[in-house]
């Protein structure tokens, strides 16, 4: 038997790019999304120096709806920063800006965990812009409900948003 490498941080980021990978993309998830930029700014647990900083444009059509950006520690096992829910409250609340910064909650190192936690900082600004009319389907698919009645499924996604919307009556 071939003993098994221990790699918890090459696992982590593996699993990770492939819950990425697997979700669907920002306009398929928020329709009224039209463009987002995330500025993010690495500072270390102190929240002292900071170590670098990039400014990145997603594009709705082909961007994941999973965003999340790697640990700069270069040891960090099971951190990273994952914007997802904040950017997922901030599209609920409409809001154009959102500053804030999260605190990794990976270990130090590999030799570390369940010890020292890596706490390394991120701070970010999400700047985001909204569709102005409601997206394109809405209108035909109501059309459709009151012809049909509410079993058609023309497609998924406002489809199915549609529906949820006609069972609540
Ligand atoms: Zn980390």
């Amino acid at each position: 038997m071939r003993p098994q490498k221990f790699t918890p941080r090459a696992d982590y980021r593996l699993q990770e790019n492939l819950r990425t990978q697997a979700s669907v993309s920002l306009a398929e998830k928020f329709r009224e999304l039209k463009s987002l930029t995330v500025e993010i700014a690495y500072f270390n647990a102190e929240g002292v120096s900071k170590n670098s900083e990039l400014k990145c444009t997603f594009y709705p059509d082909n961007a994941k709806s999973v965003v999340r950006f790697d640990c700069h520690n270069p040891e960090c096992v099971r951190g990273d920063f994952d914007l997802s829910a904040t950017l997922a409250q901030a599209i609920a609340q409409r809001r154009t800006t959102v500053t804030g910064e999260m605190c990794c909650q990976g270990w130090l190192s590999k030799t570390t965990i369940d010890q020292v936690h890596c706490h390394n900082i991120l701070r970010y600004k999400i700047s985001l812009g909204y569709q102005l009319r409601a997206p394109v389907g809405v209108i035909p698919l109501r059309r459709l409900e009151r012809q049909h009645g509410v079993r058609e499924r023309p497609s998924a996604g406002v489809a199915a948003i549609n529906h949820a919307r006609v069972h609540e009556r």
